[in-house]
């Protein structure tokens, strides 16, 4: 029994010392990528879910490997966080966003123009002048800040930092608008909801996977619905894969959403064309 203990350590110690070596070639491949440029960013709709029009998209980062194609978010932006890439890696994101959406809406008619809305990290908001470089590169893009919205998640902002909520108040006097994503993960107590900048919560997409056919998940969904309301704020409900989902969102009133059924990330020049034309499958 000794014999197998040790071996049960041997192979524990081989397989830690694996996923260690795995984890320095990710990390230095990703230095790599963001040395070369190599992302790209997909853009997902966020639909009125009363006309079925995008009122703005989502940017989604992909990283383009040389060997391995084109690679999801939760592969890399966990390594990039712990490594301090996902700051510049994040300034790419939003100058990227940034550009594209002001392509967009040099195309399109007033009335019809989206905003882009951008995943940030908390790691990018303890960087020195973090809100600085939102203000020059929305110059840089010359669009207006209601063209951007921020998106943080409610997880990481637990550790209550008041440097966080300072900033995110200078960035939304500006014009920008805030988005708590994964809204009703974070087990957070929500009275902070009350007193601090915030226009936008999205309601995750476990929400709404369950929402149908189980009461206690439909109740939850239409309480952050009312609460919204009640606190004057935005919803955008995630993952909104069948039309169930959106018949049954919007009887509750819900505003915004997004998902498969109404269309998957796109890329830049096919968004605009969804844009034009929305097509729910
Ligand atoms: P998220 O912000 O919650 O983004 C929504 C994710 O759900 C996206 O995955 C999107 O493609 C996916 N999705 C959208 N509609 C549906 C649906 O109907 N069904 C299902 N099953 N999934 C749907 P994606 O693009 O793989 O991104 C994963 C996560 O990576 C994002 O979750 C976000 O936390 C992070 N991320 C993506 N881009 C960035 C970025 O530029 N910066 C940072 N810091 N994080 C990013
Ligand atoms: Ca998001
Ligand atoms: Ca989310
Ligand atoms: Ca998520």
């Amino acid at each position: 029994a000794k014999g197998a203990g040790k071996n049960q350590w041997r192979r524990y110690q081989s397989h830690l010392h694996d996923a260690m070596v795995a984890r320095l070639e990710l990390r230095s491949a990703l230095d790599h990528a963001v040395n070369e440029g190599s992302f790209l960013l997909q853009y997902q709709p966020i639909v009125d879910l009363a006309s079925d029009e995008a009122v703005g998209f989502e940017a989604l980062v992909r990283w383009h490997h040389p060997a391995r194609g084109v690679i999801a978010p939760d592969q890399f932006i966990e390594v990039a966080e712990e490594s301090g890439l996902i700051v510049p890696m994040g300034r790419w994101v939003l100058d990227q966003a940034l550009h594209t959406v002001a392509q967009w809406r040099r195309i399109l008619p007033r009335t019809r123009q989206p905003y882009v809305s951008v995943n940030v990290s908390v790691r990018q908001f303890r960087e020195a002048g973090f809100v600085e470089q939102v203000r020059a590169s929305l110059d840089f893009a010359g669009v207006p800040p209601q063209a951007l919205m921020l998106e943080i998640t409610e997880t990481l902002l637990m550790g209550d930092d008041e440097q966080i909520w300072s900033d995110l108040a200078v960035l939304r006097d500006m014009g920008v608008r805030i988005a708590i994503d994964d809204f009703g993960t974070g087990y957070s107590s929500l009275g902070y909801l009350r007193q601090r900048p915030i226009d936008v919560l999205k309601i995750d997409k476990m929400f709404i996977d369950d929402m149908v056919g189980d009461d206690q998940q439909f109740a939850l969904v239409r309480g952050i619905v009312s609460l919204a309301q009640t606190l004057n704020l935005t919803v955008v409900a995630e993952g909104i894969e069948e039309a169930t989902h959106r018949e049954i969102l919007a009887q509750l009133g819900c505003p915004l959403g997004q998902g498969y059924y109404y269309s998957a990330p796109l890329d830049a020049t096919e968004a605009l064309t969804w844009l034009r034309n929305p097509q729910p499958i």
